[in-house]
């Protein structure tokens, strides 16, 4: 497998130096072309176990790693992280079916993909001499999936910024008692974007080159790398294989699948894995109140001129969604000229239309629908009261979607993105009403799991009372200092 960037075919990279780059040169995102060219058959997918499954997934579209290196890594990413043997089980909700993405070690659905990762970028480094130091801004979540991650793998560093005060109690504890002796974690005064902002200028600075000079490379954990989008292909095969041995599909019968999205990697591995022979039918697209996909799937306009709103499904508030980009690629016909214009018009004025053509080829794979708070807080309380499931923010938006856009006939499985426990605060006032004044995130969990009978998830439930390792508070122009002294004492 060749791979190369949306926007021009010249640049190239194989699997390796695909996910060791994350970005293209010009800005695009990688992309191969014999992408489909050769399938899964589903069928025989069914007596794997997920780590087996995994394995034929990466195989294709890793073909450049051995398979004795893919093993390895799949072994340390799911052979004993997840608390599931099943790593994404799938369970009833309703008449449907949810895919359950957080079991993982931060109970949330980006650790299947940030275990995997690490361990693909640390086999592309070994042997070369070189080492990486990660660099990631977070406003909460992902921080402490990427911290847990790239905790002690080989030849890799990590150095994690948050915005001091204005994370949760929990998410400041999980990234504050993260152990392993190639991590750095530090609160900055300022808020995200500020974080945001001074990393990209840590990466274009000086420091980059002096890094260089002992052999370190920057790099991120972005959502776009291929190392990241992969792995998220598994769980599809995996939620045809549990309804096929439960009874609910004929071999090959076609699913729908509801997707809570933001950056559209969930989503769009969907479509991989409706490529690689997955009977799919649809891609159901579910936004919170940023719900320019939404707008974008039924009319073919993208438009992030619109106001930005803050919602209980946080991981979702987002305007540009980056994958998009790769769906459009595939879905033009392989058009990178035409895709670095739309990219084009999307910097100047943060706008384009697709051609009448492509939006569609769209509609006929993806539909979308949005849900804001108070129709997320309905969600929540109607799969908890009808269908007697907890479910946290993200899930609820993708539910209520759901509710609306399904197709008659064709079973539907939902999503499921987090631990209602990530979020338990929120789901509780949905479902009980706010609480007195004062509750910490830990008071909120432990009423939570009264009321409802759930148990939380065993990471956060013994969050409480770990040690803080990690106290350090300083300013946005003191963050490329920390990142060089951070990559000279852990690589
Ligand atoms: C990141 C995230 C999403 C959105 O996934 P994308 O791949 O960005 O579309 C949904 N729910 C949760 C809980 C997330 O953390």
């Amino acid at each position: 497998m060749i791979y190369h960037s949306t926007r021009n075919k010249q640049e190239t990279a194989d699997s390796r130096q695909a996910v060791l780059k994350g970005l293209c040169g010009d800005g695009g995102l990688f992309v191969s072309d014999a992408l489909g060219e050769r399938k899964l058959d589903p069928e025989e997918l069914l007596t794997l176990s997920y780590q087996e499954l995994a394995l034929r997934v990466f195989s294709l579209l890793l073909d450049d790693y051995t398979e004795e290196e893919l093993s390895d890594a799949i072994e340390k990413a799911y052979g004993t992280t997840f608390s599931k043997n099943e790593v994404t089980p799938v369970t009833k909700i309703g008449d449907d079916w949810l895919l359950e993405l957080y079991h993982g070690p931060t109970s949330a659905f980006k650790d299947v993909a940030l275990c995997m990762l690490p361990q693909l970028m640390s086999k592309a480094l070994s042997g070369s001499g070189k080492k990486i130091m990660i660099i990631t801004a977070t406003s909460g979540d992902t921080g402490k999936a990427a911290l847990s991650g790239f905790q002690d793998v080989e030849n890799i560093g990590i150095t994690v910024f948050y915005p001091d005060g204005k994370v949760s109690d929990i998410q400041k504890l999980q990234m504050a008692s993260q152990e392993g002796r190639n991590v750095a974690v530090c609160a900055i005064r300022g808020n995200f974007d500020d974080a945001q902002s001074a990393v990209k200028e840590i990466f274009a600075s000086e420091i980059g080159a002096e890094l260089e000079k002992r052999n370190i490379a920057l790099s991120s954990a972005n959502s776009i790398n291929i190392g990241r989008l992969i792995p998220q292909i598994v769980y599809y095969f995996e939620a045809y294989k549990a309804l096929r041995k439960n009874g609910t599909i004929q071999a090959g019968q076609e699913i729908d699948f509801c997707v809570p999205t933001g950056n559209f990697g969930d989503v769009l591995a969907g479509y991989y894995a409706k490529l690689l022979g997955l009977p799919v039918h649809r891609l159901i697209v579910a936004s919170n109140a940023n719900n320019v996909l939404t707008d974008f799937i039924m009319t073919g306009v993208y438009d992030r001129n619109r106001p930005f709103h803050k919602t209980i499904s946080p991981s979702m508030d987002i305007l540009i969604s980056s994958n998009l980009e790769r769906m459009l690629y595939y879905l033009s016909g392989k058009d990178a000229d035409y895709i670095a214009s739309l990219m084009r018009s999307l910097k100047e004025t943060g706008r384009y239309e697709v051609s009448g053509e492509l939006l569609s080829k769209i509609q006929e794979i993806f539909s979308a629908g949005c849900a804001d708070d108070a129709e997320t807080e309905a969600a929540i309380r109607k799969a908890y009261e009808t269908d007697g499931r907890l479910i946290d923010p993200h899930t609820a938006v993708g539910y209520k979607v759901l509710s609306e856009r399904r197709t008659e006939g064709v079973p539907a499985v939902l999503l499921s993105t987090a631990s209602p426990y990530k979020f338990c605060r929120d789901v509780y006032e949905s479902l009980f009403g706010a609480a007195n004044t004062g509750a910490d995130g830990f008071a909120y969990m432990r009423m939570l799991s009264e009321k409802t009978g759930v148990e939380p998830p065993e990471p956060l439930r013994e969050l409480q009372g770990k040690p803080v390792l990690h106290r350090d508070v300083i300013d946005i122009a003191d963050m490329k200092q920390y990142v060089l002294n951070a990559a000279l004492e852990k690589l």
